[in-house]
């Protein structure tokens, strides 16, 4: 079968990747750079942690798993830094709900427990235990983050060496369809020839087609990540602190985010402007890693989520088109490698997975269309 893939972030990624394995002919087209899409503007935590309902929550478990799996097979891929995550309850949040939703994943087989500041200083020991006062404290041991830069490139020079061809630098393609059926994707290349066309293109999806019937209603929201200069803070776990959340990012860099700033900055906000709410959210971060001290932002990205208009996945067929598959998703960074898997297995083997019957992209164009939600969790 002959396959074009459109995008390569990390979706597209491990779409292709399964799809070439899986014995398909396979080009990736992607407008620009490898990756540097929204996956280059991720937090990119992988978790299951506030994800509900419980198929949405089985997805990600699935993601989960399937990092694991594939950094067993890419044992030099060195994407992967999995120390867990701590959390603990914001100062208005009811710690009834805080220790309910830490039984609740317990519940559903997820690794977490309640911990004590002891245990804390343990795992995050530049963390001032001032800051986390006498809030609960959660730690999820199987979570984790990526750089969801290195698995992309990684995933694809793998396909490209089993035979897939990318095509990077060719602008915003668009999708070709004759005789009621997708043919291929017009591209700078040209047009490239297809049995099927997989659009991975995140929060651009709709940007292939006018066709309103093959597009999936989105709810883009953006999100800043504030970047501080290297500081002597070696922080090994996701750590959702009630001022805001953080990660390392490498070589002594730490990223941080936070909702308020998120609803503020709005997609196309200059970088420079935000630079100032950028070293804010440093300051921030500073109340619970002292030693970043007065650091100052080094840099700030604004990303766009791939959200769709009722915050869940949006995978398979759509409109009716022969030929055409969609997969556009939030959390693509803890979902990608799962449905890397269960895209192929569909497309390959002609077999719905019972794990997307949720979460179809036809459920926007029938009667009782999902309604939008105003917010998402990371
Ligand atoms: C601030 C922020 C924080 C996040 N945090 C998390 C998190 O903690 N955990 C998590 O799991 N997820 C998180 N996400 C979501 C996650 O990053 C995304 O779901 C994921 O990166 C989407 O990957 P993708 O491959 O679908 O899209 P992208 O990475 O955007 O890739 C799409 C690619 O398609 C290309 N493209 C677009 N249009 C065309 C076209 N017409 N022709 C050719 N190519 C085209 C683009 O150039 C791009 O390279 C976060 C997102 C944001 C913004």
């Amino acid at each position: 079968m002959n396959i074009v893939v459109i995008g390569a972030g990390i979706v597209g990624a491990n779409v292709a990747f399964r799809l070439v394995e899986g014995g398909a002919k396979v080009t990736v087209v992607e407008a620009g750079r490898v990756g540097d899409g929204t996956s280059a503007r991720s937090f990119a935590w992988t978790n299951a942690h506030r994800k509900t309902p419980r198929a949405y929550h089985d997805l990600n478990i699935g993601g989960m798993q399937a990092h694991r799996a594939l950094r067993e097979r890419f044992p030099q891929g060195g994407w992967w830094h999995g120390a867990g995550t701590v959390e603990w309850a914001a100062p208005g949040e009811d710690r009834d709900v805080f220790n309910d939703r830490v039984e609740r994943l317990r519940d559903w087989g997820y690794a977490a427990e309640i911990i004590d500041r002891a245990r804390l200083r343990e795992i995050e020991p530049d963390i001032d235990p001032v800051a986390v006062g006498d809030a609960p404290i959660g730690f999820f041991p199987d979570e984790g983050w990526v750089d969801p830069v290195l698995i992309t490139h990684t995933l694809l020079r793998e396909a490209v060496r089993l035979g897939a061809t990318l095509l990077t630098e060719q602008g915003p393609a668009r999708l070709v369809v004759r005789g009621g059926k997708a043919v291929g994707v017009a591209c700078a290349a040209g047009e490239i020839p297809a049995d099927l066309v997989v659009n991975c293109t995140g929060c651009w999806s709709n940007s292939i087609t006018d066709e309103k019937r093959l597009q999936v209603p989105l709810a883009p929201t953006s999100g800043m990540l504030a970047y501080t200069a290297p500081v002597a803070a070696n922080l090994r776990t996701v750590v959702l602190a009630a001022q805001c959340h953080m990660r390392a990012d490498g070589a002594g860099r730490i990223v941080i985010r936070q909702d308020h700033y998120d609803r503020t900055i709005l997609p196309g906000t200059p970088v420079d402007t935000a630079l100032r709410e950028a070293s804010e959210l440093v300051a921030i971060a500073a109340q619970v890693v002292p030693s970043i001290g007065r650091a100052k932002a080094e840099a700030v990205r604004i990303g766009v989520r791939a959200l769709p208009a009722d915050g869940k996945p949006a995978i398979g067929p759509i409109g009716g088109l022969a030929g055409y598959y969609v997969a556009v998703t939030h959390s693509g960074v803890t979902l990608a490698p799962f449905l890397g898997q269960l895209i192929t297995e569909e497309i390959l083997s002609g077999k719905e997975r019972n794990e997307l019957a949720a979460f179809r992209p036809d459920r926007f164009h029938q009667e009782n269309a999902p309604a939008a939600v105003a917010w998402r969790e990371d």
